[in-house]
């Protein structure tokens, strides 16, 4: 008998038949002798229509009554889904995050889990119950509701796996499982039957949402593998695991696409010691996170500095830096907000000369414009008009042969 942690994303509980399917299948495992904790998402739109409602009201929602609102979503899911299975003849109760012992961070709409008290977990357990906890939420430690950001519940399961020493945390979604890329995007998109913690990170952060970037972090420290497969096919999904367990390396092992950047240019700028400084210190300050830059030194002294923050930042960063800009006496600052990212990410890639050749050429065989480029030592990252977003994709997964059945493995580009 082990402990078993699934959660269940909002596509999986869209309506009343979809959670009384989750509940046959949660009820499936219970019968085979497992103590089951289910981590479930707010109903498909659910999230979002919650949102609107809140911006149709006001502007700039205080976040603490944005977190008191949406964590609404899933206390509607884990008390729906328990009744399902009472109807089923399981014993099934429904616990809130606090209920749970889910410790926060004060970081309304943000939030961090701190720590876990499992008792009242494990107390439940013992007397037979399936448990479902309500995703993405905790407390902190004034006693307030907080939530841990878009995608969270996928961070709730992995800390309660972690918590609760499973053996593996399972996460039910749409998709059978990790893709070369976004199979809404990319019809020849592949599965993939293992991917290292360090790629899905990179695949995470750079735009694939199948799994929350937190939740690969969390699983990675704690190392708790993750399972991730469909909640509709019986298929084997994708394990992600530590790298060392991977046979074979893949030079590029996945394709992913971010649409929620935004660029910044700012131009003529002095080029001086300390001016990158000045110009960024008080846009981390604001809690602002700057992820691409590139500075062009041209021969009258004067410098023009580009970078990307996430669009929802976009208003406030161009405020901030316009101010600042005008005090260095820079010319002026533009914004473009119809760009996206798109990414090669593959462990086997060690050094990316190569990588950033093919995928250069790539693009411009499609007349693919280059705005801004950045790398590691497993990714190469360029930034390009969001109208071709999904054109890119497409070319740079053919391109780097991820359609087919054995694409090139470790430096064999
Ligand atoms: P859930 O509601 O179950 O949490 P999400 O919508 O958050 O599901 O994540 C699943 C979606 O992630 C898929 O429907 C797919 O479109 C998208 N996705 C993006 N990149 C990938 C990828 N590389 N592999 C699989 N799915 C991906
Ligand atoms: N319901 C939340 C969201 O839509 C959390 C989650 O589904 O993981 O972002
Ligand atoms: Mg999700």
């Amino acid at each position: 008998m082990a402990i078993v942690v699934q959660k269940y994303g909002g596509t999986s509980v869209g309506t009343l038949e979809k959670i009384k399917n989750v509940a046959r299948r949660v009820g499936k495992v219970k019968d085979e002798g497992h103590d089951v904790v289910v981590v479930l998402s707010a109903m498909a739109g659910e999230t979002d229509r919650l949102i609107d409602m809140a911006h149709d009201l006001v502007p700039e929602p205080d976040p603490r009554e944005m977190d008191m609102l949406v964590s609404t979503g899933e206390q509607v899911s884990v008390s729906l889904f328990c009744l399902a299975a009472q109807g089923l003849g399981y014993k099934a109760r429904s616990l809130l995050g606090y209920q749970a012992g889910i410790q926060t961070s004060r970081l309304h709409t943000k939030a961090r889990i701190k720590d876990i008290d499992a008792t009242r977990l494990r107390q439940e357990l013992a007397q037979g119950q399936i448990v479902a906890v309500a995703g993405f939420q905790g407390l902190d430690r004034f006693g307030d509701i907080t939530t841990l950001g878009r995608g969270g519940s996928d961070t709730t399961a992995v800390a309660l796996a972690a918590a609760l020493g499973a053996e593996v945390c399972e996460i039910y979604t749409d998709v059978p499982g990790v893709f070369t890329t976004d199979p809404g995007v990319c019809p020849e998109a592949r599965k993939m039957d293992y991917i290292s913690y360090d790629e899905m990170l990179e695949m995470a952060s750079l735009g694939a949402k199948v799994l929350d970037i937190r939740s690969v972090a969390l699983a990675k420290q704690f190392q708790v593998p993750i399972h991730v497969r469909s909640t509709f096919e019986d298929t084997e999904g994708t394990m992600v695991v530590n790298e060392e367990k991977i046979a074979e390396k893949l030079m590029v092992s996945g394709v992913a696409y971010n649409k929620n950047e935004a660029r910044i240019t700012v131009r003529g700028l002095p080029d001086q010691p300390g001016v990158a400084a000045k110009l960024f210190t008080p846009v981390a300050e604001a809690g602002i996170v700057v992820d691409m830059i590139i500075q062009n030194t041209s021969a009258d002294g004067l410098t023009d500095m580009t970078f990307t923050v996430p669009k929802v930042d976009f208003t406030q960063a161009m405020n901030l830096v316009t101010e600042l800009a005008t005090g260095l006496g820079a010319a002026d600052v533009l914004g473009q907000t119809d760009v996206a990212k798109v990414s090669v990410i593959g462990v086997g890639m060690h050094t990316h000369a190569g990588v950033a050749t093919r995928m250069f050429n790539a693009l411009a065989q499609e007349n693919i414009n280059i705005d801004l480029i950045s790398t590691s030592e497993i990714k190469v990252s360029c930034l390009i008009n969001e109208k071709y977003t999904e054109l890119a994709v497409r070319t740079l997964h053919k391109a780097f042969e991820l359609d087919r059945d054995a694409p090139p493995r470790e430096e064999t580009l």
